[in-house]
């Protein structure tokens, strides 16, 4: 690319951010237009309880490189946090129980801690020990992650360990979740070896991992620093308040309709949700907005509670809970986040972040603010015996917001890719509807779409 090239960024979430970061940084002309009167996009960090508190994503799995470096770059890898508490709970038959170690993406490698557990009826674990003895054949198309699952360790392994995390980290459902796309270290392991724990316990032995590596990072003063370094760098490369409505040809490059009037662009990357990009590149690519449209999504809301710590009458021993979909009343995740985080613990409030809502129910979501609370104090009540009064609250609603990555995602963000390199040459996707809904992910793919733009007008 060169440096008169215009580029125009859609988008102020983690991704497109980034992408303007980089853009800017390497001298190109860079707007970048953000809909919303503020940027960070599902990265939001607001007061609470005294304190900068997370209204969303609250860490970055550590064991992926891209939020680091991004940390290094901004100068502020020394101040990251990881947590403060490791073991977790997993509301199964009636009680808070352990989640059984060691385990690689709720795949339990220890049958007997399993079992010790209760997490499984008898049944269950008896079914999942069969794992060990099964030769089928190994070739595996992209299934879902519930149908591999359920057929090598059985429905209670799926339903009350994988479905709780995997399910959980997308809002979503594993019976419709593909492998591939969203477990890719189950989806090697699954066609290495016919047993999912021979496989995978292989793989720890050869690469033991370090228990005292984090598993995560935060930063103390919440994921919205990430977003107040790259907005401070960016400066008036931001234009706030100006949605984009659409895209036409325009001489070879681009000119983008908004809100607030024309841009143009040799050079569009669009860091927007694929059923915002859809109707956008419509009249570009109509192969690519139909494989755009096709990609739903599950709404949820977090809710944030603060209790004097002497009130609440419970050790907050760990760093929270999962609820798996057959135990469900309303909650579906609590994290403890004053245990987890030390810098949350600071004020002596001892906090909750609790995840309501998924692909096949959001029901509770769209409750008004009291009826979503009463319910959700009962279901503490129910699973913690948590009775006390919260001394604040905060209901943050984050609607559509998680992309299922349904089996067969990624041919389809690769036929997107194609389609828009035949129909719209110079227009680039990215960010979480893609290819990964994690932090890391959405940087890794704001760098991979700076590539391409820089390899189209180079
Ligand atoms: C409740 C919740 C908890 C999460 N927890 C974690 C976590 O702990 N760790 C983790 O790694 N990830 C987590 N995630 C996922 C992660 O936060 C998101 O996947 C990521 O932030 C998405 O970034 P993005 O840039 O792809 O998109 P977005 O953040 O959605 O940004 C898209 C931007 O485009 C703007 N826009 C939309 N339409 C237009 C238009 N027409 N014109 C101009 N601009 C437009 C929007 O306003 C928005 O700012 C969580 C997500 C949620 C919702």
């Amino acid at each position: 690319m060169t440096s008169s090239s215009r580029v125009v960024v859609v988008g102020a979430g983690i991704t497109g951010l980034v992408a303007a970061y980089e853009l800017k940084k390497q001298g190109f002309d860079t707007t970048l237009l953000e809909a919303a009167d503020r940027v960070g996009g599902k990265l939001n960090t607001t007061d609470f309880a005294g304190m900068r508190v997370d209204e969303s994503a609250d860490a970055f799995l550590a064991r992926v490189p891209w939020a680091i470096e991004l940390a290094e770059e901004l100068g502020i890898r020394d101040e990251l946090v990881s947590p403060a508490a490791k073991s977790a709970y997993i509301f199964s038959y009636g009680q808070l129980r352990p989640i059984p170690q060691p385990m690689v993406l709720g795949v339990p490698l220890d049958f007997d801690t399993l079992e010790a557990s209760g997490v499984l009826s008898p049944e269950g674990v008896a079914r999942a020990r069969l794992d060990a003895e099964r030769t089928e054949n190994l070739v595996v198309g992209d299934e879902s992650i519930g149908s591999i699952i359920r057929r090598r360790l059985g429905d209670e392994v799926l339903e009350r360990l994988v479905d709780p995390l995997l399910g959980g980290i997308n809002a979503g459902d594993c019976d419709n979740l593909s492998m591939d796309a969203s477990a890719a270290q189950l989806a090697h392991a699954a066609r290495q070896d016919p047993s999912f724990v021979n496989e995978l316990t292989d793989l720890r032995r050869r690469n033991p991992p370090n228990p005292d590596a984090p598993v995560f990072y935060a930063h103390p003063d919440g994921m919205g620093r990430f977003v107040d370094e790259l907005a401070d760098r960016l400066g008036d490369t931001i234009v706030t308040g100006t949605a984009v409505t659409a895209l036409e040809s325009a001489d070879g490059a681009w000119r983008l309709l908004t809100s607030s009037g024309i841009f143009d662009a040799d050079v569009v990357i669009l860091a927007t949700p694929a059923r915002i990009t859809a109707p956008l590149v419509a009249d570009q690519s109509r192969v690519a907005a139909a494989e755009l449209r096709s990609i739903t999504y599950s709404s949820v809301a977090l809710l944030t509670l603060a209790y004097d710590r002497d009130e609440i009458g419970h050790p907050l021993d760990g760093s929270g809970f999962l609820v798996p979909k057959p135990e469900q009343q309303v909650i579906t995740a609590c994290s403890w986040a004053s245990t987890k985080w030390k810098h949350l613990g600071a004020t002596g409030h001892a906090i909750l972040r609790v995840s309501v809502g998924h692909i096949n129910n959001d029901r509770a979501v769209h409750l008004d603010d009291d009826d979503l609370l009463a319910e959700v104090r009962a279901d503490l009540e129910r699973i913690m015996g948590v009775t006390a009064d919260p001394t604040e609250v905060r209901i943050s609603r984050w609607i559509e917001s998680f992309a299922q990555y349904t089996p067969g995602h990624l041919s389809r963000v690769a036929t997107i890719d194609d389609a828009l390199a035949d129909d719209a040459p110079g227009i680039f996707v990215a960010g979480a509807s893609y290819r990964g809904v994690g932090i890391p992910a959405c940087i890794d793919q704001a760098h991979q779409a700076v590539r391409s733009a820089s390899r189209f007008t180079a």
